[in-house]
């Protein structure tokens, strides 16, 4: 009588330490002498690394047993010529797999060095083959105008958009789109049908992820750019890797793609710059709101890129540099409050309408000047109380006019009227955490390096504060 096994599905692509259960049964099952032959498709489905291989050489030698193939000769383990023959085979399907990962990379680049569209799942907006898809290109073009001028929108708000939500940070002029996974899973169960083949399940149309947005915003082939991602080398840093994907030609230049833009360069970069704005970099989860002072904003000191929050601390997460965050800020507040009480703050203001701005300030002095002058005469009992009150009441209701024109004038700076405020210290602590972010900023660059083990006393020389060039 003769046990036999099937093996189906047993995919070798993939991470190789994988514990694959049936694998693990059916070598179990050869042991006990339930088993007297495998049949396999080919030997690929059945080793998918060298120790595998060698486990299944060994129990098939052990056990006596037959591999038999679709695909291939039988393998008859029973016999050391069988067992050599087994080692061979796995030894040359490695080498196959090796080599078609090669040459698929090296004819992706190929592909992408003549501008063609990438294989693999098609980007919203674009058919597989490079064309356009107007109704999604419209929503896309859209996502990015909206983005790019900086009117507020939000990526959670355009998430919204695209899932057809309403309310008031959502664009009403996002069209509504189903989600793409569901979009090209219908399309894919289409081709699929044709072919004979059972439709896989449909995802729910549930909501637009933020993520997702930030990649569509991120992908440099709605600029025309062409695009090589080498999926051997993926950095850690993903921000970075859209720029590293622009396949550049022997001049250095972009190449670009045989299918049309979607948009413009100049929108695709603007859209760039605003993702990359410290204050509202975008964290992992796509959330453009910062809990934290430093998360997204201070650099590691070893590797530059940003710190995000882990718990109390700030923390690297290549290097694990690890900071208490209390530390960290109450010296980096220190010395921007420093920063903002010198005197020579005023020249440093970047301003929209600077004679305009000159002009409210020398009103607003003249008009406390008047004020106190008012005071030195009721003082010197040359006017009366009720003169005193009307010329403060009269001065002060003008300067509060003055001060709320002075601050629509600078509010383009985006530091939210603390540079010119009176008291630009008092202004900076009552701010909120945006606006603190932003004016951290303008000012420095905040590195973190690692505290020295066992030291109490907090070490200056451990927070690297580099002023930026202003001006
Ligand atoms: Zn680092």
């Amino acid at each position: 009588m003769e046990a036999r096994r099937r093996l189906r599905g047993q995919r070798h692509h993939g991470k190789g330490n994988k514990v694959r259960p049936d694998f693990e049964r059916l070598l179990a099952d050869v042991e006990r002498g339930l088993i007297d032959v495998v049949v396999a498709q080919e030997w690929p489905r059945l080793e998918r690394n060298r120790t595998d291989g060698v486990r299944v050489i060994e129990t098939a030698q052990r056990c006596e047993i037959l591999l038999t193939f679709a695909k291939g000769p039988d393998i008859d383990c029973t016999n050391a010529m069988g067992r050599l023959a087994a080692d061979l085979y796995s030894a040359i399907a490695r080498n196959e797999i090796e080599v078609k990962g090669e040459r698929q990379s090296r004819a992706q680049l190929q592909r992408a060095r003549q501008g063609r569209p990438p294989k693999g799942q098609r980007p919203v907006g674009y058919a597989t083959n490079g064309d356009v898809v107007e109704h999604e290109a419209a929503a896309i073009r859209e996502v990015f105008r909206l983005f790019a001028v900086a009117d507020g929108t939000t990526i959670a708000g355009l998430a919204a958009a695209l899932s057809g939500k309403e309310g008031p940070q959502v664009p009403k002029s996002v069209p509504r789109l189903p989600r793409h996974t569901r979009t090209v899973m219908i399309e894919r169960n289409a081709r699929r049908v044709a072919e004979g083949l059972p439709p896989k399940p449909v995802p729910d149309d549930g909501k637009w992820s933020t993520s997702t947005i930030v990649s569509i915003l991120r992908n440099p082939r709605y600029a025309g750019y062409s695009v090589y991602t080498n999926r051997l080398d993926r950095t850690k840093n993903k921000r970075q890797t859209w720029y590293a994907q622009i396949v550049k030609d022997d001049d250095g230049e972009p190449v670009r793609g045989q299918w049309e833009p979607i948009v413009d360069e100049l929108t695709w970069w603007r859209v760039q710059e605003r993702l990359n704005e410290p204050s509202r970099v975008t964290n992992r989860t796509g959330s453009t709101t910062r809990k934290h002072l430093g998360s997204g904003l201070y650099r590691c000191g070893h590797c530059e890129q940003r710190v995000r929050t882990n718990g109390e601390r700030y923390r690297c997460e290549d290097c694990g540099i690890n900071r208490t965050r209390r530390h960290v800020d109450d010296w980096v507040l220190r010395l921007i409050r420093e920063r903002l009480s010198r005197p020579d703050l005023a020249d440093t203001i970047p301003t929209g309408d600077e004679p305009r701005l000159k002009a409210i300030a020398a009103d607003i002095a003249t008009r406390q000047a008047k004020i106190k002058r008012a005071t030195a005469d009721y003082d010197n009992e040359i006017i009366e109380g009720y003169d005193l009150k009307r010329v403060r009441e009269r001065e002060n209701t003008a300067i509060a006019s003055l001060e709320t024109e002075r601050r629509a004038l600078t509010a383009t700076t985006d530091l939210g009227g603390v540079l010119d405020a009176e008291d630009p210290v008092t202004a900076f602590d009552d701010a909120d955490l945006m606006i603190k972010r932003r004016v951290i900023d303008f000012f420095v660059t905040v590195k973190i390096h690692p505290h020295p083990r066992g030291s109490k006393t907090f070490n200056p020389a451990t927070v690297e504060v580099v002023p930026k060039q202003l001006g």
